[in-house]
This record gives structure tokens, sequence and C-alpha cells, in this order.
């Protein structure tokens, strides 16, 4: 073995095993020992690409204490400012969120909160780690909940939940990324929606930024990186896009409605669809054929003679394969031979897809061509 130790490392996102051959492992040396405080004192960094899931991470390093508190300094440039609060408003304009319930998940001194602010939110809250920030933040007049933001997040020692949350540039800092996105799923009504932003792994990646590598960010993302721990958290993702000339990636998420999940409106649909079958074959005095043998069809013939005892006296297809099978006990027939049926008027049309096609086809027989879905 001339990798790092003998011991495989899991992907923080996918729990495939990472790579640990020397050749598959970026290493970098005097990488200062904290981030955001000034220290003498460095480390090294071991980094590694899953090669499932393409996230990118540190493995070995020990993780800070205060990992997960917010230290943020968009206030020193104007421009940045600026950039984000755009983003920000557009996010607010698209999703009608100015009366709603918005949280901030790792909201620092409240740089963010006050853009948010600034945008026209009313109702606001922030969770934050870090003692002195929460106490920043009180001051400037927003409602904080301090505390470990997993654990505040876990115990609902909150108001929501919320429409809608966001999260700038924190996730990264996580070391288990998959929890804390299950946090923020939970944290939000079914339909809300979120936003998330973190630094972005192909625009790191292509222009060679080693200098961004730091102790403090666990877990780099690759657009499908971060779609995949998206997804794989229960959000479907309304826009994905880079930000910020391309160093930010952006991800706006929803929380699917609950009512998605159980079939209610399919279910709903396959009753009313078998009624009114039944009744077009009532106005029709039970004299029909069918044309079309695939599986719509034969779905809707099976279901209907199963359930009321009713067949099409034809059943045509212009397919010569299907032609000679049957169909509850009905045997396909040729296209031709719909020239030649004289003991019925009504042909109903059900080829999915192609069902325009086909009743063009039809419309020179003088017979009664009904198209069905
Ligand atoms: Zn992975």
């Amino acid at each position: 073995m001339n990798g790092r130790n003998a011991t495989m490392d899991k992907c923080a996102i996918c729990n495939n095993d990472l790579p640990i051959s020397k050749e598959d492992t970026l290493v970098i040396n005097d990488v200062p020992e904290n981030t955001f405080n000034f220290t003498t004192k460095t480390g090294s960094l071991q980094v590694v690409s899953c090669k499932v899931c393409g996230s990118v991470q540190l493995v070995n390093v020990p993780l800070s204490h205060d990992y997960d508190v917010v230290y943020r300094s968009i206030e020193v440039s104007v421009s940045y400012r600026e950039d984000k609060k755009r983003q920000i408003k557009r996010f607010v304009k698209s999703y009608k969120l100015h009366d709603k319930c918005m949280i901030e998940v790792g909201c620092g001194n409240g740089q963010f909160l006050d853009i948010i602010r600034e945008t026209g939110v009313s109702k606001i809250v922030g969770i934050e780690s870090g003692k002195d920030h929460c106490s920043e933040c009180s001051q400037k007049g927003f409602d904080v909940i301090h505390g470990n933001i997993i654990d505040v997040l876990k115990t609902k020692k909150m108001v929501g939940p919320f429409e809608a949350f966001v999260t700038f540039h924190y996730l990264e800092h996580l070391p288990n990324p998959a929890e804390f996105v299950t946090c923020l799923y939970k944290t939000v009504k079914p339909g809300g929606v979120g936003l998330i932003e973190v630094p972005n792994y192909d625009y790191i990646e292509k222009n060679n930024i080693w200098l961004e590598f730091t102790k403090d960010h666990r877990v780099y993302y690759r657009k499908r990186t971060l779609c995949y721990l998206l997804a794989k958290c229960g959000f479907s993702i309304e826009q994905i896009e880079e930000n910020n000339g391309g160093i930010c990636l952006t991800a706006v998420v929803r929380k699917p409605d609950s009512s998605d999940a159980d079939f209610a409106s399919m279910k709903n649909q396959i009753k009313k669809d078998i009624d009114k079958f039944k009744q077009l074959i009532e106005r029709l005095n039970g004299s029909f054929a069918v044309y079309g043998a695939g599986h719509y069809s034969q779905l809707l013939i099976n279901m209907i003679d199963r359930q009321y005892g009713i067949k099409p006296l034809h059943i045509f297809d212009s397919n010569r394969q299907k032609v000679g099978n049957k169909i509850c006990d009905v045997v396909v027939e040729d296209r031709e031979e719909t020239e030649k049926m004289r003991d019925c008027n009504n042909i109903i049309v059900i080829c999915g897809l192609y069902n325009d096609e086909v009743c063009r086809m039809l419309s020179s027989l003088n017979k009664n061509v009904i198209k069905w879905g």
C-alpha cells in the first residue's frame, strides 16, 4: 500500500469508498491552522475526489473546534454585497417571499440578514452557533437562535416550519452534509423553497485555484455533487447556477408537496377514466372497435372487461407483429380490415402519442372516429 493508510475512508456525500492511492491524493503543506482567526501554526491537508459523486473532500484532517461558527467578510466589498443583494431580491421576488417566514441557517453576525431585510422580507429568523455573533444580531434587532445548528434544527426549538430558508457558504464547513441538508428539509413546509450557496468546485478545478483549499472547507461541491446531495435528501432542484464570476454555486430547491407521493391524483384519474370510458361505450350502445393494440389500449381494454364485461367488437393495429394476437379474446386485426368492417360504425383510437396521426389516417373511412386521451 502506497496510499494514506489502510483504512478506507467513505465519501461524506455518497458513502462510497474514497480513493486511497498517493496519485489520487493532493497534499498541501503549510496551510494555516485556523482559517478565520490569525495564527502562525500550520498543518497539512490531504484532498481526494470521490469517483462516484465528484465531491472533493479532506481526509485525516481534524475538525476545527469552532467549525460551525460562521465568519463573514462580505461587507468589505461593495460590489460583492450588491451582487448578493440582487441575487436575494430575485429569489424573494420569484417565490413571493416578502411576507413569508424565512430562516437563515448559519447567519454569522447578520450580514446576510441585513441584506434580506433590505429586500423587504418582513419575517426573518437566524440560527448561529457563535455566541458573540448572536449578540450582535440581537443588537441589530434580529430574532436569532443560538446553539449548535444541527442540534437546534433537530430539537425544533424554533417557530417553524418555515416557508423558506437560505444558507450561504456554510454547507462546505460541515463534516456530515447529508445530516444537515436533511435537517433543512424538515425545517421547511411542504412546497417551501430554499437557497443554498457553496464555493463552486467546477470553477476551482478549471482554474486550478489551489489557494482556495482550507482546513475548514471539509467538502467542495461540483454542480453534480450538489445536485446528488440535494436530491438524496428529498429536495427537487428548481435551479442551479454559477454566480459571482463562477466562484459561487447557488441552488434553489423546493420541498415537494407530500400529496405528490401518495398517488392520490393518479388514483382518482384511473377511476374517472374508467367511468368515462364506460359512459362513452353506453352512448355508443355497446358497439365499438378499438384502434391500437399497444400497452395503453391493452390496459384499458383489460380493465373495462374485468370490471364491466365490456369488450370491443374489433381491435386493429398498424403493426403487423401485433396482428393475430388476442386481447381479452378479441383478435387483433390488420389496419386494412377497418375498411371492410360492416358491423360497427364507431372506432375509438387509443394509440397514445400517435393518436392524432391515426385519427387523420382513419378520417377518410366514413366512420365515427373518437380519439381517446
Ligand atoms: Zn461520493
